[in-house]
């Protein structure tokens, strides 16, 4: 979520921007803020164009270049996109943490290699036909045009990535317009794709965006008439703005992911579990645990397993420090605070070296043992900072869970040999993704079954995207014949 100050920090930058081009200003600032436009405008090309409603024109005429072309294209597309991005993937991974800042660069080249392998592809569309006495019917899945989304600083190429694979497979378009804090990996990841797309003899202009994205190109690309559907891809912030548009809207918000650790649980495994999930990419990604819930009677086991697999226990007054440095407030009791945006995705080793603790750098996580009303617990803090509650029993366990994921319905876990438990907790929490007894990401399917997202509509209802979101479902009956047999 951007800060007011953030928010603030853009409105200056355009209105530099604006006063140094026309002249009007030619202070050390607003001659910065008119390089940055030189230099965007040396940007423009492969699918980048100056303005919001050129970048959506362009996608327009490349969306009915594509429906002409036929399914066989995008099949040659997709197949050339994921040859691509496996060659890029990684060069683009240490490049969004260069300019974004945030997160593990080694973990970003994971993610990438999760979008080009498992995001599905054409096949998603194979049509569905019902035969009988009264003949027959076929549902088929037909494209909306040029889908208009908003991407991440969390996940800026996977995102980017992840979404032109689903949404050109169904027949569309897309038009971005990125976060600005990750402007120029997100314009490189685009670049290469529409390189690719050509190459494999798809139209120029398939996916587009704008050098300089702000938060008024993304309400301009929302009401824009000529995006068929928006895919939105953020906090809350975003994903009221884009309810309130008039246009179909698939959100995919913010998270909470409680893990739930009850008495008959791997309690080794899932310490394990628990620091591989919720340190990876040092905790941005929506899915990853940021919660640990555990039944008193194997909180001292599970707490030792989290230190035997990486992280560092706080101690009582080193929390009342990290208190200090990663909230600009803690929030009252049971509800979320707010955080410095200065440590969101930073190294665990370099938060305690903040607060005083010298660690080893291979250190993943940071865990501090809390009471259920603390901040850590209701606030989605993106770091790989991990309260621990303890509680009676499973009963307990799910409610907290329930309540402390603020009906995101987006993710949650147990870790859980009880088949009953895993079934209470999966029914209770509601959520787009439930896993048991791994890692959240192996509900994104790394080292779990099943295909990828990057953008899980858990608001909207769509759940992890696919082809099929991005497609209007089409039905043709043939009265009294076709059935063969
Ligand atoms: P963010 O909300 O700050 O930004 C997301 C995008 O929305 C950016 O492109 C930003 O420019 C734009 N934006 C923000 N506020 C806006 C407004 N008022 N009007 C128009 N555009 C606006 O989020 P972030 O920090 O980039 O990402 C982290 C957040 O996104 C977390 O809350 C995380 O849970 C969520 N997220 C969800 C998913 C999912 O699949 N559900 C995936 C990734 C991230």
């Amino acid at each position: 979520m951007l800060t007011d100050g953030e928010i603030q920090g853009v409105i200056d930058r355009v209105r530099g921007r604006v006063a140094a081009v026309e002249g009007r200003d030619r202070t050390g600032p607003a001659l910065a803020a008119a390089d940055e436009l030189a230099a965007s405008q040396a940007k423009l090309g492969d699918g980048i164009h100056p303005t919001i409603d050129a970048a959506v024109a362009a996608a327009r005429r490349a969306f009915l270049a594509h429906g002409d072309k036929g399914l066989d294209s995008r099949r040659v597309i997709v197949n050339a996109i994921r040859e691509a991005m496996h060659r890029e993937g990684e060069r683009l991974a240490y490049m969004a943490r260069e300019e974004t800042g945030i997160g593990r660069a080694e973990d970003k080249v994971v993610k990438n290699r999760l979008v080009t392998t498992r995001t599905p592809g054409p096949e998603d569309l194979e049509p569905q036909a019902v035969t009988g006495d009264e003949g027959m019917m076929v549902t088929e899945y037909a494209p909306y045009g040029v889908i208009g989304s908003i991407t991440p600083t969390t996940n800026p190429t996977s995102t980017i990535i992840n979404n032109s694979i689903a949404i050109v497979s169904a027949g569309n378009a897309a038009t971005f317009n990125v976060h600005p804090s990750a402007k120029d990996v997100s314009v490189e990841t685009i670049q290469v794709l529409n390189r690719t797309i050509v190459a494999a003899g798809g139209p120029p202009d398939l996916v587009t965006a704008i050098p300089m994205p702000t938060l008024d190109t993304a309400r301009e690309l929302m009401n824009h008439p000529d995006i068929a559907v928006l895919l939105v891809t953020g906090g809350p912030a975003v994903v009221r703005e884009a309810l309130r548009t008039p246009k179909k809207s698939i959100t995919a918000g913010p998270g909470n992911p409680p893990a739930v650790v009850d008495q008959t649980a791997d309690v080794e495994q899932a310490g394990r579990d628990i620091v591989r999930g919720g340190s990876f990419d040092n905790n941005l990604i929506c899915t990853d645990e940021k919660t640990t819930i555990v039944v008193d009677t194997v909180a001292d086991r599970l707490v030792n397993a989290m230190i035997n697999a990486g992280a560092y226990r706080l101690k009582e007054h080193e929390l009342k420090r990290l208190e200090r440095v990663i909230f600009k407030e803690l929030g009252p009791p049971d509800r979320p605070g707010a955080i410095n945006p200065a440590w969101i995705g930073q190294d665990a080793s370099n938060i305690l070296a903040e607060i005083g603790v010298q660690a080893d750098p291979a250190v993943r996580m940071i865990v501090a043992e809390v009471p259920r009303s603390h901040s850590l617990v209701w606030t989605e803090q993106m770091m790989p900072v991990m309260p621990v509650v303890r509680v009676n029993d499973l009963d307990a366990a799910i409610s907290l869970a329930v309540a402390s994921e603020h009906g995101f319905r987006h993710t949650a876990s147990i870790h859980s040999t009880n088949v009953d438990a895993i079934t209470r907790m999966a029914r209770a929490m509601n959520c787009s993704i439930f896993v048991a007894n791994g890692p959240n990401f192996a509900g994104l399917g790394e080292n779990g079954e099943g295909f990828t997202s990057f953008s899980i509509a858990s608001p909207t209802g769509e759940g992890l995207t696919r082809p099929r979101t991005f497609s209007r479902v089409r039905r043709v009956t043939v009265v009294g014949s076709l059935r063969i047999v």
